[in-house]
Order: structure tokens, then sequence, then C-alpha cells
């Protein structure tokens, strides 16, 4: 077909579909009996793993969860619940945004359990696109499953984004549902690796817990009521998020500084009480840790007060001579500062 043709069959096919959309019917608004379509992606399968750090591996407790996830949520009225896959199967992460598109999914819930490198980071986190609408209805429905989770005991880590090289959304799952325009995020429910978080995926009732919350966090977020009539949360308000006007980055640098002064040193060597004061203007203040060696080894990580740049430790230094103590603080994204050395002699 010549180009000019070609230009002019487009034109007139243009036309003709555009007579239709103006005659025909009118442009429909969503139907409110038009079910809320979710896609539970258990995160994982097949050859992929995921976390292994346990003999049980993370696509287990993944599909685990999303199963419960998914009997719980269809426990509720108007909505239509798809799982990216139910068999243990490799899938891209193209494939799981392709098929949340093909369902015309309202949101993509991609379903996660964590680890870190040095094993010494405990609770839960949600990952959410950068931009846009994504961003807000990603950090909105975020801020459900982490009100669940701390429900349960875990610690919230937080609602974080994550910029990869080339300046877009780093997780291949979101970027991938944010280029069909689909709502995601990741769910980070606990860390495997930490003794903190290890009894809340010991057990089959705990991993329906997890399921029954996830499922709780959506029908709230989405408003839903269930089938007899039981639940309703039809006027609950989930927190309402800003449009943001440009990209959200995730801090990449340490807390600006971190300054320790004791306040009380108790005569048997055993307990201090520190006043702790940190800054960082990018994201919030999670963890603080400290050493009696000179750095040498490290307490487990204690929560920072949430919201405050300040705060009072009680150490317990245990028995035996010690002549220093070090603080480290840590922020949203795990960065790390240490503060001046206390001398205790
Ligand atoms: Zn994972």
């Amino acid at each position: 077909m010549k180009p000019i043709f070609s230009k002019v069959i487009t034109l007139i096919l243009c036309a003709a579909i555009a007579v239709v959309s103006f005659s025909g019917l009118p442009v429909m608004e969503a139907d409110a009996a038009e079910p809320i379509v979710i896609v539970i992606d258990p995160g994982h399968g097949g050859e992929n793993l995921g976390t292994d750090y346990l003999p049980i591996p993370e696509k287990t407790y993944t599909m685990t969860v999303a199963l419960y996830m998914k009997e719980q949520l269809e426990k509720y009225q108007n909505v239509q619940v798809y799982m990216t896959h139910t068999d243990d199967i490799d899938m891209s992460l193209e494939q799981r945004a392709e098929f949340a598109d093909k369902v015309n999914a309202d949101f993509l819930f991609s379903l996660h359990f964590n680890m870190s490198v040095s094993h010494i980071l405990y609770g839960s986190e949600i990952w959410v696109p950068s931009t846009g609408q994504l961003y807000s209805q990603g950090y909105s429905a975020g801020n459900e499953f982490l009100k669940q989770f701390e429900e349960m005991g875990l610690f919230n880590r937080g609602i974080k984004t994550r910029i990869g090289s080339k300046g877009t959304d780093y997780y291949g799952i979101i970027r991938q549902c944010a280029i069909r325009n689909i709502p995601s995020i990741i769910v980070e429910h606990c860390h495997v690796d930490h003794a903190n978080d290890v009894p809340f995926i010991q057990t089959q009732e705990k991993l329906k817990e997890f399921g029954v919350r996830d499922a709780e966090a959506v029908a709230r977020y989405f408003g839903l009521k269930s089938k007899d009539g039981k639940i309703d949360f039809s006027s609950y308000a989930p927190l309402a998020v800003p449009v943001p006007s440009s990209r959200v980055y995730n801090d990449s640098t340490a807390p600006l500084y971190l300054n320790a002064r004791l306040i009380n040193y108790d005569k048997t060597g055993k307990y201090a009480t520190v006043e702790l004061d940190a800054f960082d203007g990018e994201s919030v203040l999670q963890y603080y840790s400290y050493s009696c060696d000179n750095g040498l080894t490290w307490s487990a990580l204690q929560p920072w007060t949430k919201g405050s740049t300040s705060m009072t430790a009680s150490i317990n230094m245990g028995y035996g001579k010690k002549d220093s103590l070090i603080f480290k603080v840590y922020n949203l994204y795990d960065k790390d500062t240490t503060s001046n050395v206390i001398q205790l002699n």
C-alpha cells in the first residue's frame, strides 16, 4: 500500500471510529456493579526460588499466602480475584504484568518474603511505583498492609520507592505494571533470616494470618463489603496520598549526623543512659545499634523512636569492663551513620 493511500485509509478509519464512539452509546463511566479486579502475584516460582535462606524457599511461602489471600478476598462482594500463577512455574515479571493487563486488573499485589545480606534487618516493608497516581495508590494501599502487619507485632519498615540506573522503577514487576498503567506494589511480609520475624512464618496458621491480613488490607483500600454482610469497609477512608508532581526518589545517602551524649553511667559498669540526636533530611530514622568494644561487635538493631530526631537509649552492656560506647543510626533505606565515641572511663 502506498503511504499516501494508507494515510487516507487511516483517516477514513479514524473518522469511522470517531463517528461510532460519538454517535453510538455514550462512553460509560465505570459501572457500579462492575467488579474490582485484583491480581495476586505470588513472588517467584519454578526454578526461581526467591530467598532460600531457610530449607523452605520463598516461592513456597508466597504461594501459600497468596492462596489464603485469594480465598479470603473472595468472601467479599463485587470483586474478581486472579492469581498470576497457581502452579509452581517460572514466569517473567513481564508475563505477570501482561496477565494483569489482560484481565483488566485494578491492582496487582506482588507477595514476597525478605532477607538481608547482613541478616540484621527485621520487619515488613512495601515497595511502590515512583510516579504520579500509581505512587499515590501504591502508598495508600501499602499503608493498609503495614497497619495489618504492625497489628500482628511486626516492625514497620515503611513504604519506599527504588529507582534503577536507567532512572525508572528498579523493581521489574512495578516497572512492567507502570508501563501498562496498572497500580502495583511489592509486599515484603517479613524477614525469613531474622529471629524476630521467623515466628511469623513457622506454622500454617501464621501463614494463613498473613493471607487474611493481606485480604483485609485490600478490602479496606477498596472499601469492600463481605458477602455475608458482616464486614463493611464502604465508609472506611484509606490514607489520602497527594499525587506527586515529579518522580519520588529513594534516599541514597546516610543520615547526616548522630551525636551521642552520656546521661548516666551505672557504677556496676552495666547500664548506660545515652541521649541520641540524629538527622536525615531525606528519609526517616528507623533503627539504632551500639557497640561496647570500639565497633568490633554491634548490638541487634533497636527501633528508633518514630518520627523523632532525638531519643534516649537505655543500654544494658552486660558484665565486664567497658571502655567506650559508640552508636549507629539507620535510615529508611538502611544506610547508617556512626556517632562520636563516648569514653566510659
Ligand atoms: Zn521475593
